[in-house]
């Protein structure tokens, strides 16, 4: 925590001590709640953390509700509360279980993979869980010559880009409404402007604008990729503002330019510190994130085995201020 912290986030801090609370962040939250978190990073990196919370008694979950609810699973008992319960991703709701029966049976023996932004619901219907950061990677050791892979559409591209296995869809249309908002011209118009900067983007944008990137990366690979650049590199951006403001903080002595400054996923920015600070005072019962009982096993088995693969490493610290 820094030295300027607020009346609030001191109040926060302090119950959380008495609490004996973890409070996880993801990439995307405010400034103002990474500051008070004790970790920051992306889903699997806050997923890996999760599973590492022994020894604390609750865990504050301060991202969209599918990442909650993985914390849940791999938390060990310790329970998982949310600052907004109605945080939730749009692009998850593109697939659900159904739509993943129905692809099955249209497709017989083939292997389904959903990107881990899904509810639980949808992940006790499939058979491997990737990331932003490990698509590739899981899909290529799969060895085989089809895979269903949902929903996001242009995370398939990714995938198309960069193995030789046919992707199939589970729905065509599924995207990040943030994330797909990234248009070409905008990361051209910023190339032209820095021609000596690196071009950082996040698989959920456009095909297009992933081909034009210098790098396409999770939040995770982003920041990693920052830390270790020479002061003064400038890099183009493409990812949510969140993320933007923790490279600004953390490194300022690199140039972080957002590529597109409208990108703020409404969802995640429903957590604020007053919304911490009443979990932390009344635990009440309706922030408590829960997963079906009867989901537990399978839905622990790929996650476990997500997490086993190789992807971003250790949750990045904490933003200290400049
Ligand atoms: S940024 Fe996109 S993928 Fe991430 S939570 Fe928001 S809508 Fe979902």
């Amino acid at each position: 925590m820094t030295s300027d912290c607020s009346e609030l986030q001191a109040k926060i801090l302090e119950l959380k001590k008495k609490r004996n609370a973890l409070i996880l962040a993801h990439n995307y939250q405010t400034i103002d709640i990474q500051q008070i978190a004790d970790f920051t990073g992306d889903s699997l990196q806050l997923a890996r953390k999760s599973a590492e919370a022994t020894g604390y008694d609750l865990i504050i979950f301060s991202g969209v509700r599918f990442m909650a609810e993985m914390a849940t699973v791999l938390s060990n008992g310790v329970p998982v509360y949310i600052p907004d319960p109605s945080a939730l991703c749009p692009l998850a709701a593109y697939v659900d279980a159904d739509k993943i029966r129905a692809k099955k049976e249209e497709y017989p023996g083939l292997p389904v993979i959903v990107y881990v932004n899904t509810t639980a619901e949808t992940k006790s219907e499939t058979d491997y869980i990737c990331t932003s950061g490990s698509a590739v990677e899981i899909v290529k050791a799969l060895g085989v010559e089809s895979v269903l892979f949902g929903p996001d559409s242009n995370l398939a591209d990714h995938v198309r880009m960069h193995t030789d296995v046919e992707i199939i869809d589970i729905e065509p249309r599924g995207s990040c409404y943030v994330h797909n908002q990234f248009d070409l011209a905008q990361l051209q118009l910023l190339k032209e402007e820095y021609p000596d900067s690196i071009s950082i983007v996040h698989p959920e944008c456009p095909k297009e604008v992933q081909e034009a990137a210098d790098m396409v990366g999770s939040t995770g690979m982003m920041v990693k990729t920052v830390a270790k650049a020479p002061s003064n590199t400038i890099f183009l951006i493409a990812t949510e503002m969140g993320l933007i403001h923790q490279l600004q903080k953390s490194f300022p002595d690199k140039k972080i330019i957002p590529v597109w400054e409208g990108a703020i996923c409404r969802q995640m920015k429903k957590h604020t510190l007053e919304k911490i600070l009443h979990v932390l005072e009344d635990l009440p019962e309706e922030n408590r994130v829960t997963v079906p009982i009867a989901q537990l096993p399978h839905i622990t088995e790929v996650l476990e085995q997500m997490n086993k693969v190789k992807g971003q490493g250790p949750a990045t610290p904490v933003v200290q201020e400049s």
